[in-house]
């Protein structure tokens, strides 16, 4: 597909006219161009945002919300073609598109256009001697940039309470999963989304992201994405003082105790590590499992792992697609190689796989189990991003809370236990924005969403961004 920007209400070339090849992670082949924009783009879109912000900021909240559920439905009806444009750009299979990622997306408009009805904020009386009031306004042009393995999702998860504020947005999605973005343009159009209300720029990070990041116009900036990118956003932001929330990497510990439900923890373990090809932020690559279950437990999982399904996303059935390029393939092998240096035991997977057919060249890496390794290791550190998990066992509460969090990530952690008191205790000592007991990516998106140490700073979720992209302002009467 060709991509273009959507700024001001129109669908436009980018300003220097350059493109970059949009390519099919399960075939390798380039299935379209996307804008390679720059600041001169950024720029056009800050003008058509500024330009649109008095008359958006100005709506009521019911008419901004008729907008937002506007587009909401919209992105139901066109769910098909979008599912199918997702697995084309990410190599996810199309049926977890269209059953995950893009309700998920319609839902975010949705939720967005309701929560904005019932924002309220705080009154504070001193007694008889004065009363406080706080009124919160929108901030004013708000850059949202956003990663590619849940694309659409993720990108409304920002747009949608930006927009539902007051603000206008600049969106900048990633330069290797353009295409629903470019659908979602149309989809604004199609609304009737006043002009420069959402301006969405495509390209590279280094150069369209920088520029959001840069830019003094763009006051509030939310970003998701890896750990060293957002160090990077957090620089540019300093010296403008923008306000910004960062949602970063992760290193889930999943903990397994002996008493866990069983075949519920070895199902949802098995989602959990390899849904999306192990590539969301929330799975759980480091499996801590305690010691009189671990034989068992390994074996169960190793077997079930090797009965999942690697092939092209299109075919029902398939549980893994492809991932998402060639580059973030050999990133993933290259971990399997380190781990068998520092000592661990590839127990299935660990290899790259050739697809027959449509997808002979495509980017595709069998779901991948190790254990022996030690847990300060580089392997069980650093952020992987694929389908390869690793089993660590633990003999008791204190040590498996220790190896929970024993790493500079804190995104989120799952505990496995029909003991209720140890899922409370565990919960409460582990460092993660998220923790499920017995379960795994449920999500209520009244709840705020965040990560701890290096996997964020800030809060998005519910009321939280919400008040993140507004500024509150405090008026104090005497009595
Ligand atoms: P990335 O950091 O490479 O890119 C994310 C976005 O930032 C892209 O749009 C990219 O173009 C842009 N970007 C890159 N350099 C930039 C710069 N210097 N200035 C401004 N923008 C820039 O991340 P990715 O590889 O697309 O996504 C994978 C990462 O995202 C993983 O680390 C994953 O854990 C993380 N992630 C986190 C969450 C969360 O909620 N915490 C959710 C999903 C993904």
């Amino acid at each position: 597909m060709h991509v273009l920007n959507y700024i001001g209400g129109e669908l436009r070339e980018p300003a220097g006219g350059a493109y970059l090849d949009n390519i099919e992670p399960a075939t390798g082949a380039v299935i379209g161009r996307t804008p390679d924009s720059g600041a001169p783009d950024v720029e056009e879109a800050v003008v058509a945002a500024e330009k649109a912000f008095p008359a958006w900021s100005s709506l009521s909240v019911q008419e901004r919300s008729g907008h937002l559920l506007r587009i909401a439905g919209l992105i139901e009806e066109n769910r098909e073609e979008l599912a199918l444009a997702e697995s084309n750009d990410t190599g996810k299979p199309v049926a977890l598109a269209e059953t995950v990622d893009i309700p998920r997306a319609a839902s975010n408009f949705r939720f967005y256009a309701t929560a904005i009805e019932h924002f309220a904020s705080d009154a504070h009386a001193m007694g008889r001697t004065a009363l406080n009031y706080t009124l919160r306004a929108p901030i004013g042009l708000a850059g949202c940039i956003s990663p590619w393995n849940l694309p659409l999702y993720l990108l409304t998860w920002k747009i949608a309470p930006a927009l539902a504020a007051g603000n206008c947005v600049i969106g900048k999605p990633s330069e290797l999963t353009p295409t629903t973005a470019f659908l979602l343009s149309r989809i604004c159009i199609e609304a009737g989304l006043p002009a420069g209300v959402l301006n969405i720029v495509h390209g590279h990070g280094h150069k369209a992201g920088a520029a959001v990041a840069d830019h003094p116009g763009i006051p509030v900036v939310s970003f998701t994405g890896g750990t060293a990118t957002g160090r990077r956003i957090a620089a540019a932001a300093a010296p403008n003082f923008k306000r910004v929330s960062l949602e970063l990497g992760g290193k889930n510990p999943n903990i397994v105790f002996a008493d866990c439900p069983y075949e519920d923890t070895l199902q949802t373990a098995l989602l959990s590590s390899f849904s999306n090809q192990g590539e969301i932020c929330l799975c759980g690559p480091r499996i801590l499992v305690e010691r009189p279950l671990y034989e068992t437990f390994r074996d169960d999982f190793v077997e079930r792992t090797r009965g999942l399904t690697v092939g092209d996303p299109r075919e029902a059935g398939n549980r893994l697609g492809a991932v998402v390029s060639e580059a973030h393939m050999d990133k993933i092998l290259s971990y399997v190689e380190l781990a068998r240096e520092e000592g661990g035991r590839v127990l299935c997977g660990g290899q790259r796989v050739r697809v027959n057919g449509r997808c002979r060249d495509g980017w595709f890496v069998a779901p991948t189990v190790i254990e022996g390794l030690a847990p300060d290791c580089r392997t069980n550190q650093e952020e992987i991003f694929g389908p390869v998990v690793t089993l660590l066992p633990f003999d008791s509460d204190d040590e498996a809370v220790a190896k929970a969090n024993g790493t500079p990530y804190g995104l989120a952690a799952m505990v496995w236990t029909d003991n209720l008191g140890r899922a409370h205790r565990v919960a409460e000592r582990l460092h993660a924005g998220i923790i499920w007991i017995n379960c795994w990516m449920l999500r209520d998106l009244r709840t705020p969403f965040g990560g701890m140490k290096q996997s964020g700073v800030g809060r998005e979720g519910g009321f939280e961004a919400l008040r993140f992209f507004t500024e509150p302002k405090n008026v104090c009467i005497k009595m």
